[in-house]
């Protein structure tokens, strides 16, 4: 597979759990659970006019990580680089009540917090996986090609 990373685009959403939840399990897939295949693309920075973030998030995979259904981290990349290839909503996995709940300071996160950002991470990672595996399948479908096979065949070649 040609080198590629995954842009990560977190919701910036500091005041309720939902976006807190996005930053921790961002960053949990970023230093630890897959470390090396992933960056991140700072939201604020994105939307104040980040050259090298917007060209990044044009030409690499991304996926937007949401607070809530209000989906900024998505709509701002689609907006400024082009459609993202997933995203993950913590709402739907919080409920839209509790990812909206406010946040004020670090203390007040739920006791089962680390729970909650572990499933997020997961599913961040059911995404890079989900990529990865579409990068690979075209380019093994592109070099079948190049070598005037198509994908149908029996693989020899002579089918
Ligand atoms: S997606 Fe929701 S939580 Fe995130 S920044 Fe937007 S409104 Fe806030």
């Amino acid at each position: 597979m040609k080198e590629t990373k995954i842009g990560i685009v977190s919701c910036s959403g500091e005041e309720c759990l939902g976006g807190t939840i996005s930053r921790l399990a961002t960053r949990k897939v970023l230093e630890k659970l897959r470390m090396g295949e992933t960056v991140t693309i700072c939201l604020p920075l994105f939307i104040a006019g980040g050259e090298e973030e917007r060209l990044f998030a044009k030409v690499f995979p991304t996926i937007a990580v949401d607070g809530c259904s209000k989906l900024c981290a998505m709509r701002a990349t689609e907006k400024y680089s082009g459609k993202v290839n997933a995203v993950v909503n913590v709402a739907e996995i919080l409920g839209e009540e509790k990812a909206l709940s406010e946040l004020v300071s670090l203390k007040e996160m739920p006791q089962d917090y680390e729970e909650i950002v572990d499933k997020v991470a997961n599913e961040i990672c059911k995404k890079i996986d989900k990529i990865i595996s579409d990068i690979l399948t075209k380019e093994a479908m592109e070099e079948l090609e190049s070598q005037g096979k198509s994908g149908g065949g029996c693989c020899c070649g002579n089918c």
